[in-house]
């Protein structure tokens, strides 16, 4: 039976942290990620808290992931920020480029930040979230390794794509979308063939390329198919297109190619835009679109994005962790 046990988030923070530490990270990438480890367990980010630590490791371990690195952030323009990530986790990317991100947007109205050479295995809601909290509407999406088929095509070519959209409000938390482009992550479709559940018409197709609800013929061979149809595949294609040749790095497939397959989150690009709602709109914004909200939830069963997120992040108490994966990061360290 799988068993947890309780941790702090202080505890969880230290844990993470150690990980980090005794794996080629200086104290200041140790710090930057066990955070974000820590936020994550903290908003039951689950899939992406210290589920993904040994992932990392395993990048550090074979010297794909550069602990030590310092990313180059050149400002282009007026509006655009660009950021060589020099190999460093994208977290640690993200925290010295963001706050020139957010000084162009206030000033200009609208910058955009584009990242190459990190390493992205996280939710995307925390570098759209920090964006809004400072009164500015962000776009956030990377592209991974290939999943996920394009319409029309039983083949992979997308990664899993996640995109991300965060609205200020003022004086309650920002409204944050954040979601992959797939239809369901593939860890999803792992954990219902081991339950032996059926998973819904579209999720996937078999090596055949017919549709099924059997997991295990989509995680055996078979392949993911995007969110919705051919719009997902649409949107799918727009970030590899954002993440890839616009910043000026590789698409999934390319990624692919380059990766040397460690289980770490491999080095790719990632696209952030970020617009000041202050200089665009001359209405007062904010209550204009808290009305639209308190519209919304009084239409039936309906939360807004993010909500579940920030609903835990209330709880301060310890979260319950799997014990397997406590002591599989401990051996780690
Ligand atoms: P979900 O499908 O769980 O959630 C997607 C979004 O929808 C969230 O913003 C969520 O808000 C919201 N939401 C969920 N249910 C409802 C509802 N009933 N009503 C309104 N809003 C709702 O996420 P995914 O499985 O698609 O993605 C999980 C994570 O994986 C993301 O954080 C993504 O960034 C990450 N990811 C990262 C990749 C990488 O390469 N770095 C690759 C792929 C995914 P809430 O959080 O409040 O529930």
């Amino acid at each position: 039976m799988m068993s947890n046990i309780s941790l702090s988030l202080d505890e969880i923070f230290i844990l993470a942290k150690n990980v980090f530490f005794k794996n080629g990270c200086d104290e200041e990438t140790s710090n930057i990620m066990a955070d974000l480890v820590m936020k994550a367990e903290r908003d039951g980010s689950l899939s992406h808290g210290l589920f993904r630590v040994p992932a990392y490791v395993s990048g550090l371990k074979s010297g794909k992931i550069n602990g030590k690195g310092n990313p180059d952030i050149k400002i282009i323009s007026a509006s655009v920020v660009k950021a060589n990530g020099n190999n460093c986790l994208a977290p640690v990317v993200l925290n010295k480029s963001i706050p020139e991100l957010i000084k162009l947007a206030k000033e200009n109205g609208v910058a955009i930040l584009s990242i190459t050479n990190s390493h992205h295995m996280a939710a995307m809601w925390p570098e759209t979230e920090i964006i809004a909290e400072q009164g500015l509407v962000a776009i956030a999406c990377t592209s991974y390794k290939p999943a996920v088929a394009p319409a029309g095509s039983i083949k992979p070519l997308f990664g899993t794509n996640p995109i991300s959209f965060a609205w200020p409000r003022k004086n309650k938390p920002s409204v944050v979308f954040d979601m992959a482009t797939a239809s369901m992550a593939m860890g999803e479709v792992q954990v219902a063939k081991r339950e032996g559940h059926k998973v819904p018409l579209g999720t996937g197709l078999t090596k055949e390329g017919k549709d099924t609800t059997d997991p295990a013929e989509i995680a055996d061979g078979g392949v993911l198919l995007p969110f919705g149809g051919y719009k997902g595949s649409g949107i799918a294609m727009m970030v590899e297109l954002l993440a890839g040749a616009l910043v000026g790095d590789n698409f999934s497939y390319e990624t692919a190619e380059k990766d040397n397959n460690d289980g770490g989150p491999p080095s790719g690009g990632e696209f952030i835009l970020a617009i000041s709602p202050d200089k665009l709109s001359d209405t007062d914004w904010d209550t204009h679109s808290s009305k639209f909200f308190d519209k919304m939830k009084s239409m039936g069963d309906v939360r807004l994005p993010g909500e579940r997120r920030h609903k835990n992040r209330l709880d301060k108490g310890p979260r319950h962790i799997n014990e397997d994966l406590v002591n599989k990061i401990k051996s780690l360290s």
